[in-house]
């Protein structure tokens, strides 16, 4: 097997050695915590209703950049580039560098003021990301600039297929001794009991376990008693045969991302702003979502799109928009709630929830008791700039 570059080994002081820890949900998040933890010397169980991947990280868009305007997002963002640029190459895992552009248009002066100011903040916690002129911005890449009023270049940025993440960390925790049990579905045994797990009609009590089970992970805990303020809701993306050979974009005002993508473009948004059942949605993309993107790319891009797939995914929301991740009950850890910028973050949040696990917290501000899960808030959707 290769081996990745050295940036991508768990930076985690704490041993784990002796502790029994399950997690449940093979994503993109608890992989990479199931991965890192393993590293410690802690016996990792993952239970896994599915494949790996199965859930939203096989379904993700694969944009990862670490421009975030938020010292603890900017650091998590910045450390995920760091491992994910250190494991390209791993089979079947490569990262593509590449800038995100975004922008908002003229007549939009709210997003256009909140992408400026966004910015400048992202700059303070030492993100490569400047504001460019619009006509700049038209002579260095192929994008129409003539109704831009804000435009800026993220640079520490890149896109992947995110299945290949997923299946390149499972390969590597497995080697590393995680135990990986596929097609496993979990529950937890009581909300007095919450660090036994009963699988396949077992029941096996571990020291930690984490909850990394997606847009499952509410009703998961639900299941037993236990409220979390989180909201699955559904988005969508699809690709496209035409080559592209631009850079990533978002525009802030339509709200459609597009990327450079094997088959020639990935291309999404189509989000819903509803609570959705994780059981019960529909998995193909709508067609007003597909005429609504194809109107977008065409007139930032001057692209034509010819849909090769088009299918939908579901996210997870909180009231301020930030993850459910850490210490929920004795023993018991959330990981959830990435509002749409999950993968992006699976590395270094991965990495933080193992050693937050181990005792060396470094993610308290996505404390999950800072809600009741009794609150009543509104789904944003997790890309906008407002
Ligand atoms: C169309 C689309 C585009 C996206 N694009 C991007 C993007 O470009 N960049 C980005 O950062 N994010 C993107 N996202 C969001 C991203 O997909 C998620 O934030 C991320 O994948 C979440 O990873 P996870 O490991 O938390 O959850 P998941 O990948 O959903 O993993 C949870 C796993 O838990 C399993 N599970 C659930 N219940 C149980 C149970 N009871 N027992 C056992 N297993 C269980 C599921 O089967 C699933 O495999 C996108 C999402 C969609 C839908």
């Amino acid at each position: 097997m290769s081996q990745p570059r050295t940036g991508w080994e768990p930076e985690i002081d704490a041993d784990g050695d002796g502790l029994s820890i399950a997690v449940i949900g093979a994503g993109a998040v608890g992989i990479t915590a199931a991965h890192d933890l393993a590293t410690t010397g802690a016996t990792v169980t993952v239970y896994e209703k599915g494949t790996v991947g199965s859930g939203s990280s096989g379904r993700a868009a694969g944009v990862l950049y670490d421009a975030f305007a938020t010292d603890i997002d900017a650091q998590i963002g910045a450390r995920t580039q760091e491992r994910v640029r250190s494991l390209s190459g791993v089979d079947p895992f490569t990262f593509t560098d590449c800038p995100y552009v975004m922008v908002a248009h003229k007549n939009d002066t709210t997003r256009c003021e909140a992408l400026a100011e966004g910015v400048e903040r992202m700059r303070v916690h030492g993100r490569d990301v400047s504001c460019i002129e619009p006509a700049t911005l038209g002579s260095q890449f192929p994008l129409k600039t003539d109704d831009i009023g804000v435009a800026a270049v993220s640079r520490n940025a890149g896109w992947t297929t995110p299945q290949t993440y997923v299946d390149a960390v499972a390969k590597r925790a497995v080697n590393r001794g995680v135990k990986l049990k596929t097609e496993t579905t979990a529950s937890i045994a009581d909300a007095e009991d919450t660090t036994t797990i009963i699988a396949n009609g077992e029941r096996t009590t571990y020291d930690r376990v984490i909850i990394a089970a997606g847009a499952h992970t509410k009703q998961l805990l639900g299941a037993v008693g236990i409220t979390i303020a989180m909201k699955p809701y559904r988005v969508q993306a699809l690709t496209s045969t035409v080559p592209y050979n631009g850079p990533m974009c978002y525009d802030a005002t339509t709200g459609v991302y597009f990327r450079p993508h094997p088959t020639g473009m990935l291309a999404g948004d189509g989000t819903e702003l509803v609570e959705t059942d994780p059981d019960q949605w529909e998995r193909d993309a709508d067609t007003w979502f597909i005429d609504s993107v194809t109107d977008a790319v065409k007139q930032r891009a001057a692209y034509d799109i010819t849909v090769d797939r088009a299918w939908a995914g579901l996210c997870t929301a909180t009231p301020d928009e930030n993850p459910l991740c850490g210490e929920l009950r004795d023993g018991l850890y959330v990981a959830t709630g990435w509002q749409g910028h999950g993968f992006m973050r699976a590395a270094g949040m991965g990495e933080a929830i193992a050693k937050d696990v181990l005792g060396e917290p470094s993610i308290e501000p996505f404390d999950p008791t800072r809600f009741t899960g009794e609150e009543s808030f509104e789904i944003t959707e997790g890309m906008a700039v407002e």
